[in-house]
């Protein structure tokens, strides 16, 4: 009896394994470097780290940014007709559905920025379709947006992940409707005049306070369920914020270049 009970806890456990391991994908290329696929289901997920309560929130910009939302209008922004036609309001501005991605208007090199954003407070959906938007560096390189409080998803796919390419090392998710911010370094890929790769591109994310990724390489241009050849461009590039059809709110965006080490021109 006894042992008939251990046996029935096992395979339930191991059902409930399963289901657990189900969100995902194991049909997708394999990443580059990894030993993961594309969306792996069988991807562990990052530990849950509760966050402090206001790491950066409202940050003021330094002197030198670029402040790329102040809370009054999208004015540094451009849309698939040529405004951005997200809503602003309340000091934010949210993702109107439909009125698809929208992108700074001017370019930038390497960078660090700073930007806010909040899921919708009334939790719909699951897994990717809970508090999708996402964060394209240069257009080409996603930071992932989405809700992951108490949502399971795939691992390369959740907030702050490289999205298809890394998982972020922790799940430092506010609730539902608070904002969260990310903070986030960023350094382009290089090629030669030949056409090699040089170096890859780098970013660094650190999440309401939490480093997700240090110096992590993206390997190409973010796809979906697939992985696409690394192709080269100038290495400037604007900021895209994805419309994927959930209502989440930006604030406080502001991007300043890295800069260059001992540089004469500063005395
Ligand atoms: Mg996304």
């Amino acid at each position: 009896m006894k042992t008939r009970n251990v046996l029935g806890l096992t395979a339930a456990l191991s059902v409930l394994s399963a289901l657990a391991a189900g969100v995902g994908y194991d049909d997708t290329p394999q990443i580059p470097g990894q030993k993961w696929k594309v969306h792996d289901k069988n991807r562990p997920n990052p530990p849950v780290v509760t966050p402090a309560a206001t790491f950066s929130h409202s940050a003021p910009a330094p002197s030198d940014a670029t402040v790329l939302f102040d809370g009054k209008d999208l004015s540094a922004w451009k849309g698939k007709d040529g405004t951005a036609g997200w809503k602003v309001e309340n000091g934010y501005f949210e993702v109107v559905k439909g009125a698809g991605d929208i992108q700074t208007k001017a370019e930038f090199g390497d960078f660090q920025m700073h930007i806010e954003w909040a899921a919708p407070s009334v939790v719909k959906g699951d897994s990717q379709g809970r508090g999708n938007s996402g964060i394209f560096l240069h257009g080409r390189h996603e930071v992932q947006v989405l809700d992951v409080y108490n949502n399971k998803t795939y691992a390369d796919g959740q907030a702050g992940g490289l999205y298809g390419m890394w998982a972020p090392l922790y799940n430092a998710m506010k609730p539902p409707g608070e904002f969260n911010s990310y903070d986030i370094i960023f350094e382009a890929a290089k090629w030669d005049t030949a056409g090699n790769l040089t170096k890859q591109a780098a970013v660094t994310v650190i999440h309401n306070g939490v480093v997700l990724h240090h110096k992590q390489n993206f390997t190409g241009p973010t796809g979906h369920r697939n992985v696409l050849p690394n192709t080269p461009y100038s290495g400037m590039g604007g900021i895209r914020l994805q419309d994927h059809g959930d209502l989440v709110r930006y604030r406080n965006i502001w991007i300043r270049p890295l800069g260059e080490y001992d540089r004469p021109e500063a005395h």
